[in-house]
C-alpha cells in the first residue's frame, strides 16, 4: 500500500493500492434499490438494516465502517487496443474483504465515492443513470447464471455532476449516485499489466502469489508450474465467459484489459446492452466508432486482451513454461466454440449429440440475421411452442417466431428441427429444459432507460420492480407481461443510445 496520504492525481508506483477516503456527496441522501439477495446471501444480513441511517452514510461512503482503511487499486489497461499506462480506481474504494457464513471472503467496493489518486481528468463520480444501470445489470446476470461482480446497493445524492451523456459537446447536470458493489476479488488483466510494464516484477510475483493463494487455491505454493496453471485456467474460463455472455446476447461495450477479470466473471458495467434483432454486429456503445467491442468480436477479443496477460506473465514464465502457454492460448478458440456449441444446444432443446447440430443452429442464427428477429424471443418463444404449435405452423400469437418466420426457408429448418426433437424424450420436456435457459426478460435498454428517467425524479418503483422481474428471468410473471417486458421494443427505443459517459 502505497502511504502517501491524499487524493491528489499522481503517478504511482511500486504498490498495488494506494489508501484513499471517499468523498461524501451532497445529501440528502436517498436509499433508491437494494439487492434483498446479495443481502441475506452473501452478506448474510437482514435487509432491514439497509434502512437504517448507518447503511446509507456506510453504503455511499460518507461514513468509514469502523476498522476499514479504504483503498484504490493501481491497475493499468490496454483500451481499445493501445497501452493507456495508469488508470486504477479513478472513482472506486474498497472498503475491505467481507467473510460470510459461508467461509467466503467478498471485496466490498463502492463505485462513484470520490476522487483518488488514480482519477486522472475524471470527477470520481458516477450519475445516477450509469449507476441504475450497473445495479440493475449485475444482479440481472446473477440471475442468468453469468459469473459476474454483483450489487448490494444504490444511493442517489443531490451532487451535481457535469456529463455528455451522447458525447456530442452538450453538457448536462445531473446527479451523482454510489452503487455498493461486491466481488471475490476486483482484480484485473490491467492489474499485472501495470506493474509488467514499469519493471516492478518483484511485486508482480507477490501480487501473483495473493491471487492464487486467495482465489487459485487448487495450485499449490510451491508448484514450479504454478503461474503457468494460473494462466491456462484463466484462459478456460474466460472462453467460458465469453460463450454465456453470447449465449443471453450480451455485449460488455468495453472489453478493455482493464475491464477484464482474472476471475473471469463480468466486471464494470457501462455502456453493455442485450442484443434485440439478432446482428453479430451489434454495438451496444455508441462511444466505440470502429466496432471493436461488437457482439460477434468479443471472442476474438478476448483472445487479444489474453494475449497481453501472458505478455504480462512473461517476466515470471521460463522460456519453456511460455511456449506452454502460448499452446494454452491457442486453446481458447476450441474451448470457446465447445462452450457455445453445447449452450446453443441446450438453446435449442437438443440432447445427446448429432452430426447435423451444428448446421442446425448456424441455419438458424441465419435466418435469425436475415430477418432481424428478436434474439431473445426467438428462442424463448421456440421453448414455450409445442412441436405440434411449431408443425401446425402457427404463430398467430408469437411475434418473434412470426418475425422469423418471413425467411424462405424458415419452414425447412422447422422440419429438420421437429425431426431432429422428434427422436428424444417427451415434447413437454425439451419445453421446460429450453425455458430453464431461455430468459423471457434480460435488461433490454428501453427498459433500463425508463427506470432511470423516474429514478431521476426520486420514484425508484420501476428500479424495484425491474429487480424483482429479472431476479427470475425465466419465470413467466404477470407484472412483467404487463410492462411489456416481453414484447416487441417500443418505437421509441429504437433512438436510445448508450455511450461511455457515466
Ligand atoms: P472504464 O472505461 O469505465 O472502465 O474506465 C476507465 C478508467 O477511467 C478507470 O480507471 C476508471 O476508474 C476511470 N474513470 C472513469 N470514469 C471516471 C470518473 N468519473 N472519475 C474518475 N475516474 C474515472
Ligand atoms: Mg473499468
Ligand atoms: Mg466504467
Amino acid at each position: 500500500i502505497d502511504e502517501i496520504d491524499g487524493n491528489f492525481v499522481r503517478s504511482v508506483r511500486n504498490c498495488i493500492f494506494s489508501k484513499s477516503i471517499p468523498t461524501p456527496l451532497k445529501g440528502p441522501l436517498r436509499l433508491a434499490a437494494v439487492s434483498k439477495d446479495a443481502i441475506e446471501k452473501i452478506l448474510n444480513l437482514d435487509v432491514a438494516v439497509t434502512q437504517s441511517e448507518d447503511f446509507l452514510l456506510y453504503a455511499s461512503g460518507t461514513k468509514v465502517l469502523p476498522g476499514s482503511v479504504p483503498i484504490a487499486h493501481r491497475y493499468g489497461g490496454h483500451q481499445f487496443g493501445y497501452w493507456a499506462g495508469q488508470l486504477g480506481d479513478g472513482r472506486a474504494h474498497l472498503l475491505g474483504q467481507y467473510l460470510n457464513r459461508k467461509g467466503e471472503t467478498w471485496e466490498l467496493q463502492l463505485k462513484g465515492s470520490g476522487k483518488t489518486p488514480y482519477s486522472r481528468s475524471g470527477d470520481g463520480r458516477a450519475v445516477i443513470r450509469s449507476s441504475v444501470r450497473e445495479f440493475l445489470c449485475s444482479e440481472a446476470m446473477y440471475f442468468l447464471g453469468v459469473p459476474t461482480s454483483r450489487a448490494v446497493s444504490l444511493i442517489v445524492s443531490e451532487e451535481p455532476v457535469l456529463r455528455d451523456p451522447f458525447y456530442n459537446g452538450k453538457l448536462k447536470t445531473e446527479r451523482g449516485a454510489v452503487v455498493l458493489r461486491l466481488a471475490k476479488s476486483w482484480f484485473r488483466i490491467g492489474s499485472l499489466e501495470i506493474l509488467a510494464e514499469s519493471g516492478e516484477i518483484d511485486l508482480l510475483r507477490k501480487l501473483l502469489n495473493f491471487i492464487i493463494k486467495e482465489h487459485f487455491s487448487f495450485i499449490g505454493p510451491d508448484d514450479p508450474e504454478k503461474y503457468l496453471v494460473f494462466y491456462s485456467r484463466v484462459v478456460n474460463e474466460t472462453a467460458h465467459l465469453i460463450a454465456q455472455w453470447i449465449s443471453v446476447g450480451f455485449a460488455h461495450g468495453v472489453c478493455n484489459t482493464d475491464n477484464f477479470s482474472l476471475l473471469s466473471i463480468t466486471i464494470d458495467y457501462g455502456p453493455f446492452g442485450f442484443m434485440e434483432s439478432y446482428d453479430p454486429n451489434f454495438v451496444p456503445n455508441t462511444s466505440d466508432d470502429e466496432g471493436r467491442y461488437r457482439i460477434g468480436n468479443q471472442a476474438e477479443v478476448g483472445l487479444f486482451n489474453l494475449e497481453k496477460l501472458l505478455v504480462a506473465l512473461s517476466p515470471v514464465l521460463t522460456q519453456q513454461q511460455q511456449k506452454q502457454a502460448k499452446i494454452a492460448l491457442k486453446g481458447f478458440v476450441d474451448i470457446y466454440q465447445m462452450r457455445i456449441h453445447q449452450l446453443f444446444k441446450a438453446k435449442l432443446g437438443l440432447l445427446g449429440e448429432e452430426e447435423d447440430d451444428n448446421y442446425l443452429i448456424a441455419f438458424l442464427l441465419k435466418m435469425m440475421e436475415d430477418t432481424g428477429s428478436d434474439f431473445t424471443m426467438t428462442f424463448r418463444q421456440l421453448s414455450e411452442v409445442s412441436a405440434n404449435q411449431l408443425r401446425s405452423r402457427d404463430f398467430s400469437d408469437i411475434w418473434a417466431i412470426a418475425d422469423l418466420s418471413s425467411h424462405k426457408l424458415f419452414s425447412d429448418w422447422i422440419n429438420t428441427y421437429l425431426m431432429r426433437i422428434s427422436r428424444q424424450q417427451s415434447d413437454l420436456d425439451r419445453q421446460n429444459r429450453m425455458k430453464s435457459v431461455n430468459p423471457r426478460y434480460v435488461l433490454r435498454n428501453w427498459m433500463a432507460e425508463s427506470a432511470i428517467r423516474k429514478a431521476e425524479m426520486n420514484d425508484f418503483s420501476e428500479v424495484e420492480q425491474l429487480l424483482r422481474v429479472l431476479s427470475s428471468p425465466f419465470v413467466t410473471q404477470v407484472a412483467a407481461e404487463e410492462a411489456g417486458y416481453a414484447a416487441r421494443p417500443p418505437r421509441w427505443a429504437d433512438s436510445l443510445k448508450v455511450s461511455c459517459s457515466s
